[in-house]
This record gives C-alpha cells, sequence and structure tokens, in this order.
C-alpha cells in the first residue's frame, strides 16, 4: 500500500535499521524494484528524481507508483527527490506524492530555512511527509553537478531542526552521487554528532558503490533511509549491452530487470537487517 515516509521511517527506527530508496525512470526499472522488495519484505521508498522529471516523466511515474502501490504487499512510499523548488514540492502533493524532498542546501543557509519551512507547512497540510538536506551532497546526479563541500556543520543542523520540523533530514558526510572513485571516506563522527542533536531519522545519500560495512555502521549510527540510484542503473544497463546483440526486446529487458532486481535485493537485505547476500 503506499504510505508516507514518515511510517516507513518508524519501521527503520523501531527495528535500527534503514529503508531504501531507489530513483525510479520506468516501468520496468519500477517493476524489478518492487519485486525485490516483496521477496525481501521490506518497505520500499520509490523516488522521482529530476532526471526523470526532465525527460518529463513526473505525471507518469507518479500514476505508475500508486498503481503498483495499491497491489503490493509492502508498503510503498512515492518521494520527490531532490526538489528544486517550493512550486515543484506543490506540484507533487498535487500529483499523490507521500513524501517530497526539498533540497535547499545549495542555498545559504537561512534561506533554506525559509524555503523549508513554506515546503513543510503545505505538505503537512495534507499529510505529505517532508526530507530537507544540509551540506549539499557532492557529484553529479540527474545531471545537477554540486561541488560544494559537502560536510555538514554540525551547529547548523542543530538550528535547522530547531527552526525546521522535517520528518527527515540529509547531511553531508563525505558522500556523493553517482559512483565513487574508489573507497568512499565518511565522517562517522560527524554523524555521531548530529544524531545526538535528536534531529529527526538522517538519510544518506550516495549509496551506490558503498562498501556494506560503511552502510552498516551508517545505520548503526542513526540513517534510517538510504539513497541508491546510479548502481541500479548500471545493472539494467548492463542486461541490456548484454542482450542488445539478439535483437528480442523482451530477453533484453527481462535481463536488464533482474539484473537490477539482484542489486535492488542486495541492498534491501543489508540496510532490513544487516546482513550481505552473496553476489548474484
Ligand atoms: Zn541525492
Amino acid at each position: 500500500m503506499l504510505t508516507t515516509l514518515t511510517e516507513v521511517l518508524k519501521t527503520a527506527e523501531a527495528s535500527g535499521s534503514a529503508i531504501p530508496a531507489f530513483n525510479i525512470d520506468n516501468i520496468e526499472g519500477t517493476e524489478a524494484i518492487m519485486e525485490a522488495a516483496e521477496a525481501e519484505h521490506w518497505p520500499v521508498i520509490l523516488t522521482v528524481g529530476q532526471g526523470a522529471i526532465q525527460a518529463g516523466q513526473l505525471k507518469h511515474l507518479a500514476r505508475l507508483v500508486q498503481d503498483i502501490a495499491a497491489g503490493s504487499t509492502v508498503p510503498v512510499v512515492l518521494h520527490l527527490d531532490h526538489g528544486i523548488s517550493y512550486e515543484q514540492t506543490v506540484q507533487c502533493l498535487r500529483l499523490g506524492f507521500t513524501s517530497v524532498m526539498y533540497d535547499g542546501s545549495h542555498h545559504p543557509f537561512a534561506e533554506n530555512v525559509e524555503e523549508s519551512r513554506m515546503v513543510v507547512r503545505s505538505a503537512h497540510a495534507v499529510g505529505v511527509s517532508v526530507e530537507c538536506e544540509l551540506g549539499a551532497i557532492s557529484g553529479v546526479e540527474d545531471g545537477i553537478f554540486h561541488k560544494t563541500v559537502n560536510l555538514v556543520d554540525v551547529d547548523e543542523v542543530r538550528r535547522f531542526v530547531a527552526q525546521v520540523n522535517c520528518d527527515a533530514l540529509a547531511v553531508g558526510i563525505g558522500n556523493a552521487h553517482g559512483m565513487y572513485q574508489g573507497t568512499p571516506k565518511f565522517d562517522f563522527n560527524r554523524l555521531e554528532a548530529c544524531r545526538q542533536l535528536h534531529t529527526p531519522p538522517l538519510v544518506l545519500h550516495g549509496g551506490s558503490g558503498t562498501p556494506d560495512d560503511m552502510i552498516r555502521k551508517a545505520i548503526q549510527l542513526g540513517i534510517r533511509k538510504v539513497n541508491v540510484a546510479t548502481e541500479l542503473r548500471m545493472a539494467f544497463m548492463d542486461g541490456l549491452e548484454a542482450t542488445v546483440g539478439s535483437r528480442d526486446f523482451y530477453a533484453m529487458y527481462r535481463q536488464a530487470k533482474a539484473g537490477m532486481t539482484a542489486v535492488a535485493r542486495q541492498k534491501i537485505h543489508l540496510m532490513r537487517n544487516g546482513e550481505s547476500l552473496p553476489p548474484d
């Protein structure tokens, strides 16, 4: 069933685990992810990102998720990823999203607070959850390049959560979008310091290519939502690439979906109970 981010984060909080957030771009990928979530009996956050929106998919993907969620055995959140403006979050409220992220991390602090407060006020009026962000995540996601230093200022976190009643907060701790070159370096002390401020559940973006041990540790330190996009897309494209020569249209998508489901399942399993699944 369709549910809010706040609801699934309660499940994560109660069990000291995390809920995966996967970007969706098409029907096949969404089905692949749902197959993994159903097999793992774990809630899933299906996020529509700026790349999909630029490709004209916002309305289609919203309807797709609503339709799939109506028949699913696990809770599903329809979530906007890195919302670029107050107006965009309002569009998503109208389209039936159950959660929106407003990313004001590239704005000056006061402006981020002000815009985030507006988003929270509107979204909460209709029972929709809100994720905000502090300490811009570096790297490229959906064609948007952030080169800001991505270590969150702990004092800003304290001041932000005192003023913005958001339901989840993404923090920069050295994480980046896309695939990492080598092993990422996370500032776990900073994460711990944030958590001690009694923040709303914390969110880790840029989960692609992060070693399982680091995801595990981040979850132990209070991360309750982990975003993974690139690694799933790669698996999908690998499947297409391996079968494109066959000129068998459906075989191509079957292979792409199977690859994506396998990666999604590994991520879900890790976030649900800390166990690594053997590679498929
Ligand atoms: Zn992100």
